[in-house]
This record gives structure tokens, C-alpha cells and sequence, in this order.
């Protein structure tokens, strides 16, 4: 029987049923219930002390039908194979249904960072690159950062990539820093997607947003960026927490006093003027939108039970189970499913890709304004097929990239969809051009000589 909590097996469902109500036959899910790669590399440090130590890491390609594999990489404990494996093809479907050139993919090393003094981290993260660099590469396999990686890992990863192959390739990675080809706007990307969708979703259930109230579980890199540009949407944070404690003020948290002592302080706990929260507490709040954005499986059914959120907002990699889910959609909950509510990362990620490819670089507006732009489509497009098919959010996003993925397997001559639903072309909008930018859109068809 599949565990509830196993990413891997959680996916597989979740493809299933795409690949059923899409009709798309048997062989499209066997070509898609796996990565086409699966790599183990054994990464030896010379740790502080002297000892040496190897540490066990993994990287799942899911497929490259769509494009060259992309995925973070993360450094934790709790690493397993099913998880990367399961966290791939979550990445696959949410390239598709953002309508990106990429298939999915994932990366994690078995190790405690917290753990590890900087010179360590350093030489583990070049070991781990020096492993997979002969099946890695900017039209191959594109890394980023996932948990516990950050911009200055990908500078050493990038390092160690370009010194294995002699030659300067910026575009094998993304989230690197600014200097060594990074895109202006990625560190806060992810963050500020999850913004957008939640502005789109209040939008459409009619949730004013000035003056709504969050909380926020996991204050890293997504938690922290969401709570700052929800706060400048004027929504109020009660409440956030981090794997140390939580902090809650039932008149909202001062979110830019609370971002600076976290720079300090590395946790949430104890700011000044907040009162604690756990988990369960935090989940139960009388909140209009609530934000996973710490690690998967954290609203099973038991969580589930004590939302009150209008809006939840999966900013995490598969934070609810399925059975969570479940008691969730029957309460009516709006869920933005993670594989669209948490593509602003991977999105930016490909922009700093184009950006590498040109070696021509874009200003801070205008990466926003692309962001914006293709964030609010994504969602009008899944949004589109939840109601044209009276289906869940998440069901939705699945048909869209599960869609996509098969076409593309088709067009290669892998699989033959036989009795495929058809899909009408305006559903599937998001697909067929992914970088309209209304603001270009509108200067092409003024343009003195357009024609068209
Ligand atoms: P991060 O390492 O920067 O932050 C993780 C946060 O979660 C930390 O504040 C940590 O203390 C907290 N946390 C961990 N376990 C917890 C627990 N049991 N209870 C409460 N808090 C807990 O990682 P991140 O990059 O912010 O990623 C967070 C999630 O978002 C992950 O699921 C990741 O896969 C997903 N994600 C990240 C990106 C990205 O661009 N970084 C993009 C898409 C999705």
C-alpha cells in the first residue's frame, strides 16, 4: 500500500488521476510514474577535526520530454531517495504548468548544516557537484536552491562546474549571486509568487486583502519573502513559525522590525512583544490565509481538521497529504496547490537562464513585471479548468502540466495518446506562450507597420 506521506507515492497518485481524466492511456503513466534518472554519489569531507566523513547524496531527473531537467538542491538530514524522486516530478509538473522549457528534477545530500562549519559545507557542496558534473549542464540538468541551500552555495557549485569543464557556463545554475550572473528579483522570487497567486485566489473569492490576516509556518527563505510582500499587500501576519518555536500577536506582527531580528537572532522565537505559537496552534488560527512554506506533510488530517484559512497557500513542496487535502476540499478551503503557488522561484530561476544565455542583464522591474505576469496567467489558466471541469484547484494544475508533459512525450514519438480528451486550445493558453508580457504585447500591436 502507498504511505500517505511518501512524496514519491503521493505524486504517482496525483498523476494518476491527471493521466485517467485526461484519458491519456496506460503508457503515458508508465512513461511518467518514474525518473528517467536516478543518481547516488558518495561525497567525501575532510571535516574540521581531521576525520573524514562521506556524505550520501542523491540527484532524480524526472524527464527531459519538455526541456532540460531542472530542480533545487537540499541539504538535510531527513533526506531520502523517495523524497527526491517524489519532489522531481513535482518539479516536472510545475515547470509544465508555468509553460517553461524544462523537465523536473531534484537534488539532496544527507547532512546536518547546522552542523557544519563553512569551510565543510563549502567542500561538500563542490564534492557533490564534481560527482554529477558529467550529467549535469545548462542544457542538460540546471540546479538551484531548495531547503538549506542558498546563493552562495550555488557560487561554489558554479566554481567547481566551470572548473571541471575549463569554461565559463553561468546558465548551469540558478540562485547563484548577482556577481557571478544571478538575476536581480531571485532570492525574494519564490516568495513573491506565492504573493501573487494569493492576490489572484482573494480576487476571485472575493477576500479583500487590505486588512486580511496569515500565518506562516517556516521562516526560511519562502516564509520570510511571503510574509514581507503580504505585509505590503497590507495584510496583516499574525503569526509565523520556525523549526526553533513561533511567534504570534493577535494585532499583527511588525514584519520589517521581525525580518531584522531574524537576521540576528536566526529564529522567530522571543521577538520582542509576541506571544508563542506551536504548529497546531498556528494551523488553527482565525486566519484568511494560511501558508505552508516549511517541509512537506506538515496539514495532515489531524491538522486539517483545526484550519479556519480561506486561502491556504502551499508556498512548501507538498505540504499537505492527500487525506488532509481530501478534508480540506470538502470544507471548501481554497488551496493553491504548491506545484503553482510556489513556481516563482523556479520561474525567476529561468529568467536568470535566458539572462545567462544572452549575457545581456535585466533590471529589477522589469524581471517583477515578467514574474507578475506570468504568475497571474498560470493561475487565470488553472483557474479556467477548475471551473470549465468543476474540479479541485490542484486537479486542475495536474491536467494542465500532466497535459503538457504528454503532448510533448508524443511530439518526440515516445507514447501515442489515444483517446485523449481534447482540451480547447483557450484552456491551455498558459501553454502555447509562456512569455507574453502584456506590456510588450500591447507595444508589438501598436507598433506603426504591425499588420497582424
Ligand atoms: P529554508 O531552509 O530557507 O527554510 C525552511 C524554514 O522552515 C526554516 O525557517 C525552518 O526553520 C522551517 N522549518 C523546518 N522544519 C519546520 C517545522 N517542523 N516546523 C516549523 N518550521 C520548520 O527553505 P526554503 O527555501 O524557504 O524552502 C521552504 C519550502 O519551500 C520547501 O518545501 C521547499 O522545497 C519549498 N520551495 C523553495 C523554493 C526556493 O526558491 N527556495 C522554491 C519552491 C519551493
Amino acid at each position: 500500500m502507498a504511505d500517505e506521506t511518501n512524496p514519491f507515492h503521493i505524486v504517482q497518485g496525483q498523476l494518476r488521476r491527471a493521466v485517467d481524466n485526461l484519458h491519456l492511456g496506460q503508457s503515458v503513466y508508465n512513461l511518467l510514474k518514474d525518473p528517467m534518472r536516478m543518481i547516488e554519489v558518495a561525497v567525501p569531507v575532510r571535516m574540521d577535526d581531521g576525520r573524514l566523513e562521506t556524505f550520501i547524496g542523491y540527484r532524480a531527473q524526472h524527464t527531459d520530454a519538455t526541456g532540460p531537467t531542472k530542480g533545487g538542491i537540499r541539504f538535510h538530514p531527513d533526506v531520502t531517495i523517495d523524497e527526491v524522486k517524489g519532489l522531481s516530478m513535482w518539479m516536472t509538473f510545475k515547470t509544465a504548468v508555468m509553460g517553461l522549457p524544462y523537465g523536473g528534477a531534484k537534488g539532496g545530500v544527507i547532512c546536518d548544516p547546522a552542523q557544519m562549519s563553512e569551510r565543510e559545507l563549502e567542500e561538500l557542496s563542490r564534492g557533490y557537484i564534481r560527482r554529477l558534473a558529467p550529467m549535469m549542464g545548462p542544457e542538460v540538468d540546471i540546479p538551484a536552491p531548495d531547503v538549506n541551500t542558498s546563493a552562495q552555495i550555488m557560487g561554489w557549485m558554479l566554481d567547481e562546474f566551470d572548473r571541471v569543464r575549463g569554461q565559463h557556463l553561468p546558465g548551469f545554475i540558478t540562485g547563484k549571486p548577482l556577481v557571478l550572473g544571478g538575476s536581480e528579483g531571485r532570492t525574494g522570487a519564490t516568495g513573491r509568487g506565492v504573493v501573487f497567486t494569493v492576490l489572484a485566489a482573494a480576487k476571485r473569492i472575493g477576500l479583500e486583502v487590505k486588512g486580511a490576516t496569515a500565518a506562516i509556518q517556516g521562516f526560511g527563505n519562502v516564509g520570510s519573502y511571503t510574509a514581507h510582500y503580504l505585509h505590503q499587500a497590507g495584510v496583516k501576519v499574525l503569526a509565523v513559525e520556525d523549526v526553533k518555536g513561533g511567534a504570534y500577536d493577535p494585532d499583527g506582527l511588525d514584519v520589517p522590525r521581525l525580518l531584522k531580528y531574524v537576521e540576528k537572532m536566526h529564529t522567530v522565537r522571543g521577538f520582542p512583544g509576541s506571544q508563542e505559537i506551536d504548529t497546531r496552534r498556528l494551523f488553527g488560527l482565525e486566519v484568511d490565509i494560511l501558508v505552508p512554506a516549511a517541509l512537506e506533510n506538515q496539514i495532515d488530517e489531524e491538522n486539517a481538521r483545526l484550519v479556519r484559512a480561506k486561502i491556504i497557500a502551499e508556498a512548501a513542496n507538498g505540504p499537505t497529504t492527500p487525506e488532509g487535502d481530501q478534508l480540506l476540499a470538502s470544507r471548501g478551503v481554497f488551496i493553491i496547490p504548491d506545484i503553482l503557488c510556489n513556481a516563482g522561484g523556479v520561474t525567476v530561476s529561468y529568467f536568470e537562464w535566458v539572462q545567462n544565455t544572452m549575457g545581456y542583464y535585466w533590471p529589477p522591474q522589469e524581471v517583477d513585471r515578467k514574474l507578475r505576469a506570468m504568475m497571474t496567467k498560470a493561475f487565470d489558466t488553472v483557474y479556467k479548468m477548475k471551473q470549465a471541469h468543476h474540479i479541485s484547484m490542484r486537479e486542475a494544475a495536474y491536467l494542465v502540466a500532466v497535459h503538457r508533459v504528454a503532448e510533448a512525450a508524443e511530439a518526440r514519438g515516445w507514447v501515442r495518446r489515444e483517446n485523449a480528451m481534447e482540451i480547447p486550445s483557450d484552456q491551455l493558453q498558459a501553454m502555447a506562450t509562456p512569455l507574453v508580457d502584456p506590456a510588450l504585447q500591447t507595444a508589438h500591436s501598436q507598433a506603426p507597420g504591425n499588420l497582424g
